[in-house]
């Protein structure tokens, strides 16, 4: 496991063995500059195995996820707000994921601590206020591109991309926390042939209508995303694998019923289920779920399967 600390257009990979002071202090490890900057302002410290950050005597104070704070100890995700600069605390199991990361922050918070700097230093209060209203419609331009960036165009379900994503963070959460997951991997059975005889803009529409019925089926923290061309995955943690095969069993279900009366058509799917075992990387789950869904589809479709060690 990696810590990372993410500040200005840098990031450092934290040790445990190194006191890290934060300040304007020529000779502090995390040199930020700044008027609201204090010399010596905070300091990330190892206890136990966990990092922590302390205020050490600032003039403008130590926020960690927008709360004022004197001690913290970091969780993956943090925002730390040390007078205009934010930095952001990461841990990172996998490497594929850190990269993208990576690339998303720097540009990013360099760009936030500059407007909060020219916040700070204009002193007209039309001028302050018109700057406060452009940081926010930026803000929501970004939440919104954000939004569109992880989301596929055709079912709007959550792509592929950002299903890796967060698959990563939830199996490290799934191993920390110690709860269960489990991983669907649905497949329309014979998309080829509704293709070939009711073309192509009329599979499209049931390619969504599929998707909308996944969703109505799953709870609002369960992940859904469009894995492949006909292919959508689940991901259900927190979950008990018993309650997890009824509900892939309730979706496979109300695909079979509903589809006649909404589309009028015949259209059901195949599911492979896998669930989570300690330790185990993504590729690992989704190969269950994989060699799960290839067993439904050769014991005749329609049907949903878990995946069984012996019998793969
Ligand atoms: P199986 O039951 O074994 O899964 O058979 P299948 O025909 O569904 O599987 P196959 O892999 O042979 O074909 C998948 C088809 O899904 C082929 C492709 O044209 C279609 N497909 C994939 N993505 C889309 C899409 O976005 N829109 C439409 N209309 N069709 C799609
Ligand atoms: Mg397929
Ligand atoms: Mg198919």
């Amino acid at each position: 496991m990696r810590h990372c600390l993410y500040f200005l257009d840098m990031k450092i990979k934290l040790k445990h063995d190194v006191e890290y002071i934060i300040g304007r202090d020529t000779q502090a490890l995390i040199r930020i500059p700044g008027q609201t900057i204090s010399r010596k302002h905070a300091r990330i410290i190892s206890r136990n195995g966990r990092f922590l950050i302390e205020d050490t005597n600032s003039m403008n104070g130590l926020f960690v996820n927008g709360k004022k704070t004197l001690t913290h100890v970091l969780f993956d995700g943090d925002h730390i707000t040390i007078g205009t600069c934010y930095l952001v605390y990461k841990e990172f199991g996998d490497a594929t994921f850190e990269e993208e990361f990576d690339r998303e922050l720097t540009d990013t918070l360099l760009i936030e601590h500059q407007m909060a700097e020219l916040l700070q230093s204009v002193s007209d209060k039309k001028a302050h206020k018109q700057l406060l209203n452009l940081k926010r419609t930026v803000n929501k331009a970004k939440t919104k591109l954000h939004a569109l960036a992880n989301r596929d165009r055709l079912t709007r379900l959550y792509n592929r991309r950002y299903l890796d994503e967060e698959l990563a963070k939830e199996l490290e959460r799934a191993k920390r926390y110690k709860y269960m997951l489990s991983f669907l991997l649905i497949d329309i059975d014979h998309f080829k042939q509704v293709n070939d005889v009711q073309g192509h803009q009329m599979s499209d529409r049931v390619l969504t209508s599929i998707a909308s019925i996944i969703r109505k089926n799953t709870r609002v923290n369960d992940l859904v995303a469009r894995y492949g061309g006909e292919e959508i995955a689940v991901v259900i943690p927190e979950m008990k694998s018993d309650m997890s095969i009824k509900i892939a069993e309730k979706i496979r279900c109300t695909i079979e019923t509903d589809m006649p009366k909404c589309m009028g058509l015949s259209v059901t799917v195949s599911i492979g289920v896998g669930f989570y075992s300690p330790g185990e990387k993504a590729e690992q789950l989704i190969t269950k779920a994989d060699k799960s869904l290839y067993e439904a589809k050769k014991r005749g479709r329609n049907m949903v399967v878990i995946y069984n060690r012996s019998s793969s």
